[in-house]
């Protein structure tokens, strides 16, 4: 090769990694998200940026999508941790407006069992029915899940990371979810985080996106646009955006 050629050939090398550089970083710094995207008002089914979780991952028959860069970090961390004997399995991650409004709205009209949530009480006000049916449940329009950055897995009772198997794979997933860039947003109260959604040790989020999209949310959301559900007047009331969406571990922020 003549001296000609390998310059040439060193320069075109030099402008393409430059190239690719500049455009993997305007991707990252360009990353922002719509209104629709942050209250799970979209058809993950027809997103590009969505995908279908096969079902080797998958607890049960659930059809489960994720944002195509969410997936590729969870497999990876899945099978890290299937090497410990421990499987990741999901069980939700992306959820829509609509689906947290059934749940939501289930849980509001007693159709479905919200913990602590007692009819016959006397004193049972809207907004106290919103408070309790809170600490485990998102109302629509506030939930992490409308992201498809965020993955409940193993297994949703708080009692099972009592067990043996659930204090292996919580421990696990403590010391190594960060290594794939995973945080957990609802830790146990401490002297930081001290309310908002109760501790989920199966919930866990993707932070390299979840982190622009709280930024987003912050940016674009407004009290306004948390409505057309059972009771969303409380939404207001009761602070949601400040003493849940944004009430999260340091982990996440
Ligand atoms: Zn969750």
């Amino acid at each position: 090769m003549n001296k000609k050629l390998i310059i040439s050939s060193i320069t075109i090398l030099i402008v393409a990694t430059l190239f690719s550089w500049r455009t993997a970083t305007q991707n990252v710094d360009n990353l922002t998200f719509s209104k629709s995207e942050l209250l799970g008002k979209i058809k993950p089914a027809n997103n590009a940026a969505f995908t279908k979780v096969d079902s080797e991952y998958i607890l049960g028959d659930r059809t489960i999508y994720l944002r195509k860069e969410v997936f590729r970090a969870f497999t990876k961390m899945y099978d890290s941790a299937k090497t410990c004997g421990i499987e990741l399995k999901l069980i939700s991650g992306f959820r829509s407006f609509e689906h947290q409004q059934r749940i939501w709205e289930g849980k509001w009209n007693g159709k479905i069992a919200a913990t602590g949530l007692n009819f016959s009480d006397p004193n049972l006000t809207d907004l106290k029915k919103a408070q309790i049916i809170l600490n485990y449940s998102s109302m629509p329009g506030i939930s992490r899940h409308h992201w498809g950055t965020d993955i409940d897995i193993i297994d949703l009772n708080p009692k099972y990371f009592e067990t043996t198997k659930g204090k292996k794979a919580y421990s696990w997933l403590k010391t190594n979810a960060k290594n794939f860039g995973f945080c957990q947003p609802y830790t146990a109260f401490d002297s930081i985080r001290s309310s908002g959604f109760w501790e989920e040790k199966w919930h866990w989020s993707y932070f390299p996106i979840s982190d622009l999209m709280l930024k987003d949310y912050q940016r674009l959301i407004k009290y306004s646009d948390i409505s057309g559900f059972k009771g969303c007047w409380t939404a207001d009331s009761l602070k949601v955006i400040e003493n849940y969406v944004f009430n999260i571990s340091a982990d996440c922020k």
